[in-house]
Formats: structure tokens, sequence, C-alpha cells
């Protein structure tokens, strides 16, 4: 789970982290109040989308010298004309796709007088199981042309969650940004800072860039990207509490409510499966036979008729679906059971496209019976290559 840039500020100053002072505002009043209540003479209209890239990204429909969704700002009448260009209209940037995102909320801060701008980045790391710390000198940009172009200039030290922090991970931070004196003592409180906040609150991903070095010389936390450990949101409902729907696609929220892994593609071949790894194989098999998935779709272990049916009406509210692939191993489930759970979902929802189904595992005799006798127009399949040849010909005939 992803949260806003001003919420993930607000959570990292509770830890003690040093941020400028701002304020979130969903117009333009909202906007203008919001600066009148910093000390200026600089403001910062910032656009809140989930997504980073903004102060390079560009605005549909705006002209090509156009400011992006990061402004600077001198005067109050300056964070209201910018705050009115913003709000309502969409930002693309490298991170949204060409779509873009709807501007509907902004963060007002206090400007920094920058001297430096560093990188400083956390995250969960599989190959150590421990959290890597990234920092480099080479902040404001883009991380991913760093590590390419000059990998040097990145430094990874990883920290063992059962030691924690030590002040030794800190320093080795401070070392790698070149800091010394005063500000090496704040890089290693910073990071001290940053490490509680992700652990304390099970973040998988902790980025932020820039890392800033005033001209009076702090540091302080300018932007901010955090992503949750969505198994571990049970524990957090503050976090939780920090969800913006409106920032994620509406068919996987729909299917986050019925506790069913679904994810949107480009396809036309809706899938429904248990389990991810063969949720995996039967996109993989699609493919092959030449054609696409329209989504993953992973219903889970108990695949009850109410999750079938919620599947369904999910796959078919994507307009882009012209067939649809049922592939089901019943182990802990019955074949029997889940060929009454297709029934009833397909003539509830009055399915209007082909529909295959495989199934495979336990009574799967009587699965197959139950769907023949159905009379509903629903195409049995043997095996896994069979069933993806079978819907790929069905598609081109309906097509
Ligand atoms: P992003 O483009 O989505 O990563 O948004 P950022 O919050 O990182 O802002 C982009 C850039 O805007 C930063 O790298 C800074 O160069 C600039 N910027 C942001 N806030 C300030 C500020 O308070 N003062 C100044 N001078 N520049 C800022
Ligand atoms: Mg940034």
């Amino acid at each position: 789970m992803n949260i806003h840039e001003y919420q993930a500020k607000e959570l990292l100053a509770k830890f003690g982290a040093p941020i400028p002072a701002g304020h979130a505002a969903l117009t333009v009043e909202e906007a203008v109040k919001a600066a009148e209540s910093l000390p200026g003479p600089l403001y910062v209209v910032k656009a809140q989308i989930h997504a980073g890239g903004r102060g390079k990204g560009k605005f549909k429909g705006a002209a090509a010298d156009a400011k992006g969704g990061v402004r600077l700002a001198r005067t109050i009448e300056d964070v209201r004309k910018n705050a009115g260009e913003m709000l309502g209209q969409t930002l693309v940037t490298i991170q949204t796709g060409e779509a873009g995102k709807e501007v509907n909320r902004l963060y007002v801060t206090d400007g920094a007088d920058i001297a430096r701008e560093y990188y400083l980045s956390m995250l969960v790391d599989r190959a150590t199981g421990r959290i890597a710390v990234v920092a480099s000198t080479e902040g404001g940009m883009d991380i991913e042309t760093v590590a390419h172009d000059t990998p040097e200039k990145i430094t990874t030290i990883t920290i063992d969650p059962a030691e924690g922090f030590q002040p030794h991970h800190g320093r080795a931070v401070a070392f790698a940004l070149k800091l010394k004196g005063d500000l090496n003592k704040q890089a290693v409180k910073v990071t001290e800072q940053l490490y509680n906040a992700f652990v304390a609150t099970d973040m998988s991903m902790l980025e932020v860039n820039p890392l800033v070095e005033t001209t009076d010389g702090k540091l302080l936390v300018l932007d901010a990207k955090v992503s949750f450990d969505s198994n571990a949101l049970y524990r957090h409902p503050d976090v939780l509490a920090l969800r913006d729907l409106t920032e994620e696609d509406p068919m996987e929220v729909e299917a986050s409510k019925y506790d069913l892994a679904y994810i949107k593609l480009d396809g036309n071949i809706g899938c429904m499966v248990n389990g991810a790894g063969l949720a995996m194989a039967t996109m993989d098999i699609i493919k092959l036979n030449g054609a696409f998935p329209a989504n993953f779709l992973d219903v889970g272990g108990g695949a009850s008729k109410e999750k079938v049916t919620a599947a369904f009406k999910i796959i078919l509210s994507d307009p882009a679906v012209e067939g649809i692939l049922v592939n089901i191993f019943g182990g802990i489930m019955r074949c029997d059971i889940i060929a009454e759970g297709i029934i009833a979902a397909a003539k509830e929802v009055n399915l209007s496209v082909p529909l295959v189904v495989r199934l495979e595992g336990t009574n799967v005799q009587q699965g197959k019976d139950i769907l023949a006798a159905s009379g509903l127009p629903i195409v049995s399949a043997d095996d896994l290559g069979d069933a993806a040849r079978k819907i790929v010909a069905q598609v081109k005939k309906a097509a």
C-alpha cells in the first residue's frame, strides 16, 4: 500500500525526522490558507499523487514550457495561481504512464534554501534477509539513471533487524554522503529515525529523494515516498486509515473487498484461477497460444460461491474481456462445489462471453458432470494446454 508524500512526512515527523512545515489542501482557498500559516517568503506547492517524478512531470494540455507538479512560489498570490493551475488537472510523470493521474490534493510547504541534494532510501532486501539502506550524493535525480551511469556513487549497507540500528550504520551513511562535522551527526540521527519508522510501521520501502542540506547547515527530508507491506497492515489500523482509494484501480479495490488478488492487464482473456503460481502459469500459456490475459486473478484456496461470483463480476466489468478461462485445482476445495459456484455465478451475472473451464483434483468427474448438465454454454477442458487452446479459439470465433 502506498501513501501520499504529506502523509509519509507527517508519519516520519512522529519519529523525529526533520520535515519542512506544510499543510495538505483540497481547494485553492485551503492552499492559500496553508501558505498564510507558513513563515515564507518561499513556498512550495506540490501535487499529491501516488507517483514520483512530479517535478519534471507535465500537466495534460498545458503549454510545453509550463511548470510541473512541484512549484516554487514567492508570494501568497503565486501560491493561489499555481494551486488553481494544478488542482483538477492530470499530471503525467515517468511513473504514472501516459494516462497520468488527476491531482485532487496539494501539499503546501515551507520552501527550503537548498545547498545540496542527497539520496537516502530503505527497503527490505530479500537476498540478505535484512533492511538495505541505499545512500548517494546524487540526490534529486532519477536514482535508476545514477545506478546505471555511475554505480560507484551509490552505497548500500544492510542492517540485520535482529541487531537493529547501530551508530556505525548511521556513520556509514554519513560517510557515503561525504558529510562532516555537525552534518555528519545529523545524518546518523536521521538514518536512525528513518530506520525506526521503517521497522515500527512495517514499511517495505522508504525513499527520501532528496534529503537536502540547507544553506544554514540543516538536513531536511524534502520528499518522501513510502510503501507498506500489505501483509502487515492488519496490525497498523492507523496506517491503513491513510489509504487513498481514489489513487487505486477501482476494480482492484473491489477485488480486495472479497480478498481476491486481482491485477488488471492489457489483454482480452479474463482469468480466474486458484493459487498465484497456477495463475502465473495460466497467463503464460494463454500467451503461448497467441493471446493475452486481461488480468491476473487468484481466488485463493477456499473459493466460495460468493467469491467466485464477485470474481466473475470483476472480470466482466472490464470491457476488454472477450472470453474467460477458469482454471481451478481442487485440492482443499472439491471440484463439484466449484462447478456449482461457477454455474450460480454465470447465471447471476448473465454471462455474455465464451467460458472455458478446466477443473482438476478431488471429485473432478462430478464437477464436469455438473457443468455439462447445467445447460450453460460452458466448454470443458482436460488440462492447462487444452484449456488455453480452447479459449483462444472461442474468442477468435466470436470475433
Ligand atoms: P518529485 O519530483 O516527485 O520527486 O518531487 P520532489 O519533492 O522531490 O521535488 C522535486 C524537486 O523540486 C526537488 O529535487 C528540488 O530540487 C525541488 N524542490 C522541492 N522542494 C523544494 C524547496 O523547498 N526548495 C527548493 N529550492 N527546491 C525544492
Ligand atoms: Mg523526489
